[in-house]
């Protein structure tokens, strides 16, 4: 998955780490993982280091296969990918190997790099597909508090109408 120029990039995150201006919980494996992945979103591309409003540093990070079922995987660098905020809410526990396994996780096995490379494939295509479902959701969720928004503000205005008559 790292390919060509892996040296050069931990060299590269070996001499940012010991620069004074990188927060204190960044490690040179944060590092090596905002540089391999260019400092944006495996799933939509969006560039994390545009504000702070998509880039949460220390934890932009997706698990490809979920922590929770693969724990042998946790802290594997092929399994962690930079993910913006809403990318990684709708991946989530989608786990990329379950409907045809390309591996056997059950007798200890792990993906090679061509798996891994299928991995992120099948979790990119989740995110893809989930995407207009959750924004669907999100437009209805939308709607309903601006119309109580709505009848929110008219009964103040009402409630200071009355208050003026009195
Ligand atoms: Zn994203």
């Amino acid at each position: 998955m790292h390919g060509e120029g892996i040296m050069d990039i931990a060299a590269i995150a070996s001499a940012l780490c010991k620069q004074e201006f990188i927060a204190a919980d960044w490690t040179e494996k944060h590092l090596l993982t905002w540089l391999r992945d260019g400092g944006k979103c495996t799933y939509c591309h969006v560039n994390l280091l545009e504000n702070r409003g998509i880039a949460y540093y220390f934890y932009s990070y997706d698990h490809v296969l979920p922590k929770h079922r693969y724990p042998k995987f946790e802290h594997v660098p092929e399994n962690l990918v930079l993910s913006c905020r809403e990318c990684n809410a709708i991946k989530g526990k989608f786990d990329p190997n379950k409907k045809s396994p390309i591996f056997n996780a059950e007798s200890g096995e792990s993906p090679n790099d061509a798996g891994w490379r299928e991995l992120v494939r099948r979790a990119a295509a989740h995110v893809r597909e989930t995407r207009p479902q959750r924004e669907q959701q999100f437009d209805k969720g939308r709607k309903a508090i601006l119309e109580a928004l709505k009848v929110l503000a008219n009964d103040q205005r009402r409630t200071t109408d009355d208050e003026i008559r009195t």
